[in-house]
């Protein structure tokens, strides 16, 4: 069984008034290896052609997590940092809008989607909904950690993999 919890700080009111944030940064430095293994081991990939990582902590989780297991690396960043040609998906967050890019994907091929934490959801969402939209079908979504007392996303159909469950 692994601990991981004992090394998730939760900081109050950050980065604004009435958030918990989870911070993983002790995790990843006193366990990495253990973290990414973990993260591998309850997915099936023998059905996944490439990991796709969230900027930002998706690209530290998902990048060793295609390194372990001998798949590619694709990134999913914030507006305005990658070259076209692009595909784009706005979301709503609770104040305004963001926007997540891509490169545009000329082959089909199947993706576990990577993250840190799995709040809301919106983020999730918004990025399944670009893989989708660009020939990348989503066979699994994996997180470090999932409040899951703040979305539904079993509602999904997909499997949500995630060693730490709040
Ligand atoms: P959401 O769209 O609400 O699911 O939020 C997901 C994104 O926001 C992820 O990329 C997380 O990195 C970040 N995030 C949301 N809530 C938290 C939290 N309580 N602690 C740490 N990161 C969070």
């Amino acid at each position: 069984m692994h601990t991981f919890e004992t090394h998730i700080r939760s900081v109050p009111d950050f980065p604004k008034q009435g958030i918990i944030f989870k911070d993983i940064t002790p995790l990843l430095q006193e366990r990495f290896t253990e973290v990414i293994e973990t993260m591998c081991s309850t997915i099936d990939w023998s059905q996944i052609d490439h990991v796709v990582g969230i900027e930002s902590r998706g690209f530290i989780l998902g990048a060793a997590m295609a390194q372990l297991k001998g798949k590619g690396f694709i990134p999913m960043r914030k507006k305005g940092k990658l070259p076209p040609p692009i595909i784009a998906e706005a979301y709503v967050l609770e104040y305004g809008t963001d926007i997540l890019e891509m490169i545009v994907n000329e082959k089909s091929a199947r993706v576990v989607l990577v993250d840190d934490v799995l709040a809301t959801g919106g983020t999730l969402r918004a990025a399944m909904k670009l893989c989708e939209r660009n020939k990348l079908e989503v066979q699994a979504l994996s997180l470090l950690i999932n409040l899951s007392f703040l979305n539904k996303f079993k509602e999904e159909g997909l499997p949500v993999h995630a060693p730490l469950n709040y």
